[in-house]
């Protein structure tokens, strides 16, 4: 039915190609691209046994547009699903633009030397995709993607007017190493080490990073320590759900973890400043990267589960209310099934799923828009197929 090229084969591409590969009635075609284009083969060799999908692969920079213009004409996909890092983003919206091809992603833009992202960069191609009769999908990995899905889900089901949200990514699984990040190390250390920010009142409120801290007892997983975080989310949930007061994004975080991202920062090791190291130009996290795990070689080692989910309070047919909708994924299962631990397997059945609601029709739209922008029923039905089952309940609401 569909044709789709997947640029990206790391953590979050390699879940989500397996998952094209198990829809092969949806995904007929798909074309593996990436940097390293041995990765793409590898992966290639791995599954083509398995799947009626046909696979090629390719090697393409998806900084360059010229590079990504002739290999989506070549490939002629439906879908260019963008599963390469966030500074990407932009070079391969611009292709999809040249080529009227539809596009998804899983995280929003920022630029490569400042620690910073929002979505007005990609907000700014509204206009220029509408008129191309093209749909760009947003953030359609589990935070952003899901539980965007999951507000929406709830505002039209659950409530007449939602209050408040509270997003709660807790990740209970242990690799048995003191310090290593379940996705990128670069992107994963940007964003915890960054200035907190939550949205309350139509304003943004900023907080040092790690400044408010919560405990709460996950299901399934337990009680941990949670942060307050900026998340991009927020961004798109303060416009689309109608008179939200308040959004809050928090994530779990062991001792083990903050203590050496402390020590790390105050010896300048997450410093995104380039730095003269014997006679060439080094970028400090991006040496610092180079020496900690690959989040891929965690998957066998990772025991646990995450749970990650969002809190709402409001009213319905005049009664106050709290919901809770959360998934709980766990890390051995994933790595059974698909080699992976549980944070890439979150996210790349979610994009599976994004890119198969663009290319069936069900969520194409000219435009670019965030997953809390269409109906959240067909993307629910579909989450529990493809392994993430949710459970929705009463629940008590966190403290403010
Ligand atoms: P990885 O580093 O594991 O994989 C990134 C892939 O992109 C690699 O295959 C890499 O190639 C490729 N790549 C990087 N630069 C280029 C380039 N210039 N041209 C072509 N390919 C390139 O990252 P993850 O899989 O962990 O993360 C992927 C994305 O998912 C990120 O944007 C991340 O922010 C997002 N994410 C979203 C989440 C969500 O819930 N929404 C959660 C977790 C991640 P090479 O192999 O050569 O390095």
């Amino acid at each position: 039915m569909a044709r789709a090229l997947i640029i990206g084969c790391g953590g979050v591409g390699s879940v989500a190609i397996q998952k094209c590969c198990q829809n092969s009635e949806v995904f007929e075609e798909i074309c593996i691209a990436s940097r390293t284009r041995a990765k793409c083969d590898e992966l290639k060799a791995k599954l083509e046994k398995t799947t009626k999908t046909k696979i090629t692969t390719a090697k393409v920079d998806a900084n360059q547009v010229d590079e990504l213009v002739a290999l989506i004409n070549r490939v002629k996909p439906d879908i260019v699903m963008n599963l390469a890092l966030p500074y990407q983003d932009l070079t391969i919206m611009e292709a999809c633009l040249a080529t009227k091809t539809h596009y998804m992603d899983t995280a929003n833009y920022e630029p490569e030397d400042t620690a910073h992202f929002e979505y007005s960069w990609q907000w700014a191609y509204r206009n220029a995709f509408e008129k191309a009769g093209i749909t760009a999908l947003l953030g359609s990995g589990f935070d952003p993607g899901v539980t965007s899905v999951f507000a929406a889900y709830a505002l039209k089901h659950h409530f007449d007017e939602i209050d408040t949200i509270d997003i709660l990514d807790c990740n209970g699984g242990d690799h048995g190493y003191p310090f290593a990040t379940n996705f990128n190390p670069e992107i994963n250390i940007r964003e915890v080490s960054a200035r907190g920010k939550y949205w309350e009142n139509g304003a943004w409120v900023e907080t040092d990073p790690m400044e408010i801290k919560r405990v709460y007892d996950f299901p399934e997983v337990g009680v941990k320590d949670m942060y307050l975080m900026h998340h991009e989310e927020i961004e798109s949930l303060a416009l689309n759900i109608p008179g939200v007061k308040r959004i809050r994004f928090f994530m779990t975080f062991g001792q083990s973890y903050l203590t050496h991202l402390k020590c790390l920062e105050n010896v300048g090791m997450t410093s995104i400043e380039p730095i003269e190291f014997q006679g060439q130009q080094i970028v400090p996290l991006q040496f610092l990267k180079a020496v900690l795990p690959d989040p891929a070689s965690l998957g066998p080692r990772t025991k646990g589960k995450t749970n990650i989910g969002c809190i709402f309070t409001g009213r319905k047919d005049g009664k106050e209310k709290t919901y809770y909708i959360y998934n709980v994924c766990d890390h051995e299962e994933s790595y059974k099934e698909v080699g992976s631990q549980a944070i890439s397997y979150t996210t790349g059945v979610p994009a599976m799923i994004g890119a198969m609601m663009v290319v069936t029709g069900t969520w194409q739209k000219p435009g670019v828009y965030t997953m809390e922008e269409f109906d959240p029923d067909p993307f629910m039905a579909e989450l529990p197929k493809w392994g993430l089952p949710w459970v929705e309940c009463f629940a008590p609401k966190l403290v403010d």
